[in-house]
């Protein structure tokens, strides 16, 4: 008899835990749509919600991006103003066009595409934001109001995977989670916002010891390092859960994340796919940050 034959199932039975992936499409979907019932009811009320977003330069990168928060504005209706500026703008120039959105009663929330041409000081121009109007949540005062648990912007990306594991009907309280990266924009948000939903929270970066160690220990594992799939089975506790918010290209130029997805799959309860996972929860939640800049306002009017 043939070994190999009777080893092996026929490829249809053989399980592709494909029902452990969690739909970061669908989910970013649902929310865009609840946003755009909102701005539908703010518009039958007279009320329009304008985001701002500007683009410096010729980066072939931020004009995907800028297109795809364009298209994510029209399904949603919120309105773009969208200002493409030239490589060569000087600085004063940036500052002056802030300065001027920041006055407008009309724009409720400013999005500056990073990164920006090397003769512009990006923190001089990001700081100048009006903080009501922070829809990155990228502000110095935008992440101590998250970091002290008051109200204010959170940075899309982290706020996304909260959202997804709540959609999905995973529990955080009481988990370890652990995130692998300590970026600004990503890890170090990720935490304050796990921290707020009870987790207990282990941040690990390019010096931590031991990484493996401790990513075998995760409940939640959160992978933000920008290496092209370095986390494999062995690296996971089975029945964890993972968020890979890693954006990189495999050695065949593919999409990939900072976990090797297949590998992976047969060991975790649930996982973010790489493309389809996290990536597009983040403009869902840029265009729910604009519905909160129009709150804001409103509050500060009260
Ligand atoms: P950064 O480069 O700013 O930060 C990377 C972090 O990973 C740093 O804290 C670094 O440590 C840590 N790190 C790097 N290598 C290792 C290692 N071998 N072991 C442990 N820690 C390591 O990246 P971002 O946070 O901006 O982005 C991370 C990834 O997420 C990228 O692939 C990016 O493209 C993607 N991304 C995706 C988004 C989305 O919408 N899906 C949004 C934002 C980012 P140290 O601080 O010590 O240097």
């Amino acid at each position: 008899m043939n070994n190999e034959l009777t080893a092996r199932k026929p490829a249809s039975s053989r399980p592709d835990y494909r029902d452990r992936l969690i739909d970061g499409k669908k989910i970013a979907a649902e929310i865009k749509e609840e946003v755009r019932q909102e701005v539908s009811a703010l518009k039958d009320r007279g009320q329009e919600v304008t985001l701002a977003v500007v683009l410096v330069g010729n980066d072939s990168a931020s004009q995907v991006y800028v297109r795809n928060k364009e298209k994510a504005c029209d399904f949603t209706g919120i309105r773009p103003l969208t200002y493409k500026l030239n490589e060569d703008t000087k600085e004063e120039d940036l500052i002056h066009l802030i300065q001027e959105l920041n006055e407008r009663e009309d724009v409720n929330g400013i999005l500056v595409q990073l990164p920006l041409p090397r003769q512009i000081h990006e923190d001089k121009v990001l700081n100048l934001i009006r903080p009501d109007k922070d829809v990155d949540g990228f502000l110095p005062v935008s992440v101590g109001n998250l970091s002290i648990g008051r109200p204010g912007f959170q940075s899309c990306t982290p706020q996304g995977m909260i959202e997804l594991l709540k959609r999905s009907g995973i529990s955080i309280d009481g988990k370890h989670a652990v995130i692998v990266g300590r970026s600004n924009i990503v890890g170090k948000p990720m935490a304050m916002l796990l921290l707020r939903e009870n987790a207990t929270v282990t941040v690990c970066h390019s010096h931590t010891k031991n990484l493996r160690e401790l990513t075998r220990q995760a409940d939640i594992l959160v992978a933000a390092i920008g290496k092209p799939k370095f986390f494999h089975k062995e690296d996971v506790k089975e029945g964890a859960v993972v968020l890979d918010v890693g954006m990189n290209r495999d050695e065949n130029g593919k999409l990939c994340g900072d976990c090797d997805t297949e590998d992976l799959l047969p060991v975790v309860s649930r996982i973010t796919p790489v493309p389809g996972g996290v990536g597009p929860m983040t403009i869902a939640m840029l265009m729910r940050n604009c519905l909160y800049s129009l709150r804001l306002k409103q509050d500060l009017a009260d």
